[in-house]
């Protein structure tokens, strides 16, 4: 098995042949993640379905296998009921819950986005919160040095651990002079802070919707209001935008496997998402990029865009290196500009539209 350029950190699932497939790939993996099975504070995806919240017990059970491997928690969520961040008791229950997993399988720390609720943790004064890192989620969406300084000012005043790794806000992908600069001013802060890239999201580039629906994924899972960012998506946003003009899609700053090498010197590693996506979808990614190279539909190693995936094969093996050079040196002002759309339709075709068996997507 190939040891990749740069080690994964990739999401958990309390599933034993996932268990045993991550311990097969320990090698090339940095870290693994997963929220907590129980609430109110939750990760930053919508609570849909079995599997995706795990059991205690299970995730005790499958993580005890992983005990190499640094493990963290999510609660990226964009923000909680306002009365949690006052309720001690509340508080102080997910940090006992936090130290139980910790004195069985060992945690390294949390991965947080919401301000307040860092704060609101380190004032419960839990005796676990100075043995926890405190990682930035993405969607602090740190792109530049002056947001990383101050998102780190802030941390310096809790009794958190420094973290030791940070995932830049994923635009940066595509411009490696602002990633450039924003590595030089992490090493230069702090050189044993591991810089990880999110690598297979496949958002809109600078999506003008994610900060609207992080927060109504937030409002559905606080139970106030019913889960709409599905139909919204297909209806309003990023679905029906892709739908209108797919080529777009290779403007989103996703990372292909084969393209990894080129962010040495300015990143440390590669992170991977897709955890509602299930088992086989993480599989095949995760075998993607410690390959570092995929055959097949370049969708199918993406988290975000299932239903273009139904839609459009993109033969991955057709997006040459000129799609990396291009598309990370452009001025990604579109108007005038049909280099993508040229690209994708020689990369692409229509797929005959298919409806898969449930069990499919697990
Ligand atoms: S400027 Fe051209 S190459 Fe760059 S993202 Fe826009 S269409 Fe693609």
């Amino acid at each position: 098995m190939n040891v990749p350029v740069m080690k994964l950190s990739v999401p958990f699932i309390p599933d034993e042949g996932y268990a045993r497939f991550l311990i097969g790939h320990a090698s090339s993996l940095s870290s693994i993640y997963f929220p907590l099975p129980s609430g109110p504070v939750t990760d930053a995806r919508v609570r849909i379905g079995d599997g995706l919240v795990p059991e205690p017990r299970d995730l005790c059970a499958t993580l005890s296998a992983l005990k190499a491997i640094d493990k963290y928690i999510l609660m990226n969520t964009r923000f909680m009921p306002p009365h949690v961040y006052v309720n001690n008791a509340m508080l102080s229950g997910i940090l006992n819950e936090i130290e139980q997993l910790d004195n069985t399988v060992g945690i390294k720390g949390i991965v947080i986005s919401d301000m307040y609720l860092v704060r609101a943790i380190d004032r419960t004064g839990h005796e676990i919160v100075p043995r926890l890192e405190l990682i930035p989620g993405i969607n602090a969406m740190l792109d530049s040095p002056e947001k990383f300084f101050s998102f780190f000012d802030l941390l310096a005043l809790s009794r958190f651990k420094k973290p030791t790794r940070i995932v830049p806000d994923r635009a940066l992908n595509r411009s490696p002079e602002k990633l450039a600069a924003l590595s030089k001013a992490i090493k230069n802060y702090d050189p044993d802070l591991r810089i990880e890239l999110l690598a297979n999201e496949g958002c809109i580039y600078q999506c003008p919707f994610k900060l609207s629906h992080d927060a109504h994924i937030a409002l559905s899972n606080t139970g106030f209001a019913g889960e709409t960012t599905f139909r919204m998506n297909q209806n309003l946003g990023c679905q029906a935008y892709f739908d209108f003009q797919p080529h777009t899609f290779l403007k989103s700053p996703f990372i292909r496997p084969e393209d990894v090498h080129h962010y040495q010197g300015v990143a440390d590693g590669i992170k991977l998402c897709g955890r509602t996506r299930g088992v086989g979808f993480l599989k095949r990614c995760i075998s993607a990029y410690v390959k570092g190279s995929f055959n097949g539909n370049l969708l199918d190693l993406m988290d975000t865009p299932e239903i273009l995936a139904r839609q459009w094969h993109i033969d991955n093996a057709r997006l040459e290196s000129r799609f990396f050079t291009t598309l990370t040196s452009c001025t990604k002002v579109c108007k005038a500009c049909k280099i993508c759309s040229e690209i994708f339709n020689k990369a692409s075709r229509k797929k005959e539209i298919t409806f898969k068996p449930y069990k499919e997507f697990q």
